[in-house]
């Protein structure tokens, strides 16, 4: 891959680093319905504000010469910018659909994004390489197609703190602030985000073919997804229900591992959920302090719709309106094939709820489910939510518990009567696991992380940047949030809720 930047002559460096990667633009090759091809529309004065080297490794690039030099910093700013366009890029909007609070509509897509294309990594997986923030396309409707610099910031270190949790999720390979200012409420500094994705194809892009009754679209897009991320189903007697059934179950995973770790997506529209099963679109999102099921904090969030607690209802629900979009490639009798949808999207609870509980029985140092678990979930959960714990540090007390100090856990959860109780309960189930003291701290250590994305650092953080372009905190956040399960020396205050927790705090979407 060679740059064209328009401006010769180019650094050899940079040719030379590139050189060995390669676009591949599969997006581009399905048919002209699914995208308009789109460039990103330049901007003033790109500055490079943070690049992820460790995921750069992925695509066998190597980064460390250029980044030490601040041409070499420019030149990468432009091109995580959309100045500078990779040759082989064949940048493009995708079309999708979605239902946004419930509310069907029919024409979303990449608003204010471009997909320049996809890199393969050194195993010979696809990735998505998305500009999010690169200027209007014909999708934005109004919109200006921009990003402020403060979401671009929340979605960086969010998103790379789920990945070092272990959820699967959408990627940031670099920030850059524009220079340019964009229009809120009042001027605020734009950014554009490198999204790097399994894909980024949603719910909502199969809704957008299925309401236009463009039934040979869904199939087409239906095989592109088991031939990039579902290729056992090809081989099933319906490899059209094999997909759902496996869409269905990462989905499931990953909103049950949102959920033992406290994370609020906040707006769970069918067009901010992947066939991939990756984490994506960070607007409102927030992990909760205090354990309560029905937080919210997304501004736009009136009725709860996607408080933390309802999580698991609403993917099913957006489950459903993927499996109408399919419904005529699950069998072509139309009776039949809502019928079998039915039993399909009905099964989901089943199978959220094995899902939610395994991940919850692991928190408590459990490998296998036995029936009196839920209760010990439910009646811990009872005991956090009277006394306002922590969901983090609660969990995180009890790799010091297991070994007999409970003075964590019970600062968390008080010392009543019901706690103690909890307690000896927990303490005689354990005695089913066949593992010492050690395996079990091990293993409670291993789920129960010390340090997450809390709303008060992450606000510190974006604060800095936006109001002074000041990214040490960033930098020292993401620092800490690298290793989430280990202790790190002068990080105590990260792993903290804030001392007087804002009950109005508020996300919001408007990036
Ligand atoms: P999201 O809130 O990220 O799920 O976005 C919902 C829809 O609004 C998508 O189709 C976006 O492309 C579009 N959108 C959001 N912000 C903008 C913007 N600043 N300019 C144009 N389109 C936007
Ligand atoms: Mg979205």
């Amino acid at each position: 891959m060679s740059l064209s930047t328009g401006e010769e002559p180019q650094n050899k460096h940079v040719q030379s680093m590139f050189a060995r990667v390669l676009f591949d633009n599969s997006y581009s090759r399905l048919p002209e319905n699914f995208y308009v091809r789109q460039n990103p529309l330049p901007v003033e004065r790109p500055a490079l504000i943070h690049f992820n080297e460790a995921l750069a490794h992925r695509f066998g690039i190597e980064f460390k010469d250029i980044l030490q030099t601040s041409a070499g910093q420019n030149l990468l700013a432009g091109v995580f910018a959309g100045n500078i366009i990779p040759a082989g890029a064949a940048p493009l909007a995708q079309a999708y659909s979605g239902h946004q609070f419930g509310h069907f509509s029919p024409q979303l897509g990449d608003g204010r994004a471009v997909l320049l294309g996809e890199l393969r990594d050194t195993e010979g997986t696809l990735w998505d390489i998305q500009l999010k923030g690169s200027g209007p396309t014909p999708f934005s409707r109004g919109g200006d197609g921009r990003s402020a610099l403060g979401p671009v910031i929340r979605e960086y270190i969010v998103s790379e703190a789920m990945a070092r949790l272990g959820v699967p999720t959408t990627r940031s390979l670099a920030a850059v602030s524009t220079g340019e200012a964009v229009y809120r409420q009042g001027p605020l500094p734009g950014g554009i985000l490198t999204r790097v994705a399994a894909s980024h194809v949603r719910v909502g892009t199969f809704q957008f073919f299925a309401s236009r009754g463009d039934h040979v679209s869904v199939r087409k897009l239906a095989d592109y997804m088991i031939d990039r991320h579902y290729p056992e189903a090809a081989a099933a007697k319906n490899p059209y229900i094999e997909l759902f059934l496996a869409v269905m179950a990462r989905q499931s995973a990953l909103v049950a591992q949102w959920m033992s770790l406290g994370f609020i997506h906040g707006v769970m529209n069918t067009d901010n959920m992947t066939i991939s099963g990756e984490t994506i679109d960070y607007g409102p999102c927030a992990f909760m302090d205090r354990y309560d099921p029905s937080t919210v904090f997304s501004s736009i969030d009136k009725g709860g719709r996607y408080a933390y607690g309802n999580q698991g209802k609403i993917a099913q629900w957006n489950m459903a309106r993927l499996a109408e979009s399919l419904l005529p490639l699950f069998d072509p009798e139309s009776n039949r094939a809502v019928a079998l949808a039915e039993e399909m999207v009905t099964d989901f609870a089943a199978l959220f709820d094995r899902d939610w509980q395994s991940a919850m029985t692991a928190k408590l140092g459990f490998q296998e489910i036995e029936p009196d678990d839920k209760t010990l979930i439910s009646d811990l959960l009872a005991l956090m939510y009277a006394t306002k714990a922590d969901f983090t540090q609660t969990f995180r007390s009890l790799e010091a518990a297991v070994g007999g100090d409970v003075a964590e856990l019970y600062g968390q959860i008080g010392q009543s009567a019901q706690a103690v109780n909890w307690r000896e309960a927990w303490r005689s189930r354990l005695q089913h696991e066949k593992a010492d003291i050690v395996a079990l701290k091990e293993r409670l250590h291993a789920v129960n992380p010390l340090y997450i994305p809390r709303n008060h650092l992450v606000e510190e953080a974006i604060a800095a940047g936006v109001e002074r372009r000041d990214y040490g905190k960033m930098e020292r956040l993401m620092t800490v949030l690298s290793q989430p399960y280990e202790a790190q020396q002068g990080a105590e205050d990260y792993a903290v809720p804030p001392e007087v927790e804002d009950p109005y705090y508020q996300t919001f979407c408007g990036t």
